[in-house]
């Protein structure tokens, strides 16, 4: 396994967020964490990304206990982190928001190559290179946060809520690199989403969270069939592809990131 989140327990003070929360992400998968408003995913995910100290249980990272660790330690251990809100620098360029992540990178070595990796997935990034992130759409700040992510050379990208504000065709074309990314790089993908359906169709296994424990959990075909998560979270299909066709590949929604540039 890449990720072994074991029995975790957060509270916010007196506020018992996550209540024994257990779930793995094994290599080059993607997984979902889904719930309603106030579940505990982002808690979760806080704690994975250093924010938050677990006052119980444990996070292993290939092997490695990283329980507790900072933010910064935990980046150079190898999780990039795409926060909720996506949170970029919007008064220093679109370039220099890609260099804050190179300065976590583990290792110093071809800041070109990666530069030249990451233009290649996001090229409206090239093109507005010198431009302000402010100025980007939501959709292109959003390909900013994880390309941003990207340039830290995750072992395991963790993204919060990335379809948050996001037009539905967007959104797709958000997923559909997560899917491209995941399939030509083998990255892992940890994806926290209140959209079930744009998560399901990506993602290899999923959970769900209720009231900080996971209520439900199984591989994303199984969770789309699910007559629970059907009820609740597919009521509203605003985001369809093609079904998947196995567990593993699902089809390209064929969207080219590029498009992206013209959005607005
Ligand atoms: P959302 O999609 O709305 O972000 P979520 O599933 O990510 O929902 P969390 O933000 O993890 O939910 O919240 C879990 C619980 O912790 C909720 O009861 C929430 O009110 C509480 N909570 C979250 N952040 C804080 C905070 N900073 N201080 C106190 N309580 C908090």
């Amino acid at each position: 396994m890449l990720l072994t989140i074991e029995d975790l327990h957060l509270y916010y003070g007196h506020i018992y967020a996550v209540k024994g929360v257990s779930f793995n992400v094994a290599e080059g998968e993607i997984m979902a964490v889904m719930g309603s408003n106030g579940a505990g995913k982002s808690t979760t995910i806080k704690a994975l990304c250093g924010l938050l100290k677990p006052r119980q249980g444990k996070i292993w990272l290939a092997g490695r206990d990283v329980t507790g660790l900072n933010a910064e330690r935990i980046a150079l251990a190898g999780i990039g982190y795409v926060p909720e809100g996506r949170r970029v620098f919007s008064q220093m360029s679109v370039l220099e928001n890609l260099l804050i992540g190179a300065y976590a990178r583990r290792r110093e070595s071809t800041l070109a190559q990666e530069m030249e990796l990451i233009y290649s997935y996001f090229p409206v990034l090239e093109r507005k290179a010198r431009l302000l992130a402010g100025t980007l759409s939501g959709g292109e700040q959003q390909m900013l946060a994880l390309g941003r992510a990207l340039m830290t050379r995750p072992r395991l990208l963790v993204l919060d809520e990335p379809s948050l504000g996001l037009a539905p065709i967007v959104v797709k074309q958000v997923f559909a690199l997560l899917q491209r990314l995941n399939r030509e790089n083998g990255l892992s993908i940890l994806l926290v989403e209140q959209n079930a359906h744009a998560a399901l169709r990506i993602a290899h296994h999923g959970i769900v969270l209720e009231t900080g424990q996971v209520s439900l959990r199984g591989s994303a075909t199984e969770l789309l069939e699910n007559p629970v998560i059907q009820a609740i979270y597919l009521g509203g299909k605003e985001y369809q592809t093609p079904a998947r066709t196995d567990n593993h590949a699902a089809p390209d929604p064929g969207v080219d990131a590029d498009l992206v540039a013209g959005d607005g």
